[in-house]
């Protein structure tokens, strides 16, 4: 069994980004900006803007966080959006989700410009994945898919089961996977007997959210075990979704929760963002 560390694999890749943006910088005469908007004090939430505001900063670009309060309305935070979609030095716009109740996310990603929607949600991107066409890929898929690739393990032609069907991991993991050619099924609370359909898994994507659900007993011996979830336990650890300590002996390789796919989605949106700038600089 070999660990797939999405932090070593981030390292490199942000290192790989950092060495590129000075020469952006250089062309383009300033450097990509992205810009995170926090609606209230959701502890989690503030820890991932944290995060990815540092990470920005630390290849080169420029971040900026708007923090607003929870009691911020939609109106208020539509007009921000607007503001930002035509700020010309900003690059890249990410609402943090969730979002308050009293707030409709939907018309809320609507609202962002797709061209410096940085997490891939908006209905033009989404559209442009499913027919194939140049977008802005979210980023949680981007990374399962470079951290698959990166075991050398070819993925066309072999069978891949993403557990988990959501708009922001399941279904677009299982588009991509289909774009490199495997055979995708995809698997859900509806489905009957789900250990024997994962155990069909060469590549198997668990984005369930439930702690510790797939076991050793429901992987294919020697498949590529990539971990979605992030769970976090009454006694305070944090889990996956795929009990890894039963699972990693049966796996050929297995992703680690922590330092699996978390690191990896904020390195991509790393990429997203640098992808943002360079479409509209090249596009003036
Ligand atoms: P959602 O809750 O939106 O979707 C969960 C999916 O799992 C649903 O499609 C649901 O099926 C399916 N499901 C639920 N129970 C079962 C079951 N018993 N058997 C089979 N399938 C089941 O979650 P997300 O996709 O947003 O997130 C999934 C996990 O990934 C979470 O732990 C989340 O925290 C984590 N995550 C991690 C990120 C990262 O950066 N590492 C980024 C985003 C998410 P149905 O559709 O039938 O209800």
């Amino acid at each position: 069994m070999n660990i797939i560390s999405g932090k070593e694999l981030s390292a490199r890749l942000r290192e790989e980004m950092a060495a590129q943006i000075p020469s952006l910088e250089e062309k383009y005469g300033r450097k990509p900006n992205l810009t995170v908007i926090l609606v209230g004090e959701n502890p989690a939430s503030q820890s991932y803007v944290r995060s990815k505001a540092k990470a920005a900063v630390a290849i080169g670009m420029t971040s900026s966080t708007v923090t607003l309060p929870e009691q911020t309305s939609e109106a208020e935070l539509l007009e921000l959006i607007a503001k930002l979609n035509e700020d010309d030095a900003v690059d890249g716009i990410l609402v943090q989700l969730p979002l308050p109740k009293h707030i409709d996310e939907d018309k809320v990603i609507d609202a962002i410009s797709y061209e410096k929607d940085v997490d891939g949600f908006h209905p033009m991107n989404v559209a442009a994945l499913w027919l194939g066409q140049p977008c802005i890929v979210p980023c949680t898929p981007k990374g399962c898919i470079e951290m698959i690739e990166s075991t050398g393990v070819g993925i066309a032609g072999k069978k891949a089961v993403v557990v988990g069907r959501s708009n922001i991991v399941g279904k677009p993991v299982a588009k991509l996977l289909l774009d490199k050619n495997a055979t995708v099924t995809i698997a859900h609370s509806r489905t009957a007997d789900l250990g024997a359909v994962t155990r069909e898994a060469d590549i198997l994507v668990a984005a369930v959210g439930r702690p510790l659900m797939i076991t050793g007993d429901m992987v294919k011996p020697g498949a590529v075990v990539i971990d979605v979830g992030i769970n976090r336990l009454e006694d305070g650890r944090l889990v996956g979704d795929v009990d890894f300590e039963s699972a990693a002996p049966v796996a050929g390789y297995i992703s680690p929760v922590p330092g699996g796919v978390g690191p990896m989605t904020i390195t991509m949106l790393m990429k997203n963002t640098i992808q943002c700038f360079e479409t509209r600089m090249q596009n003036k």
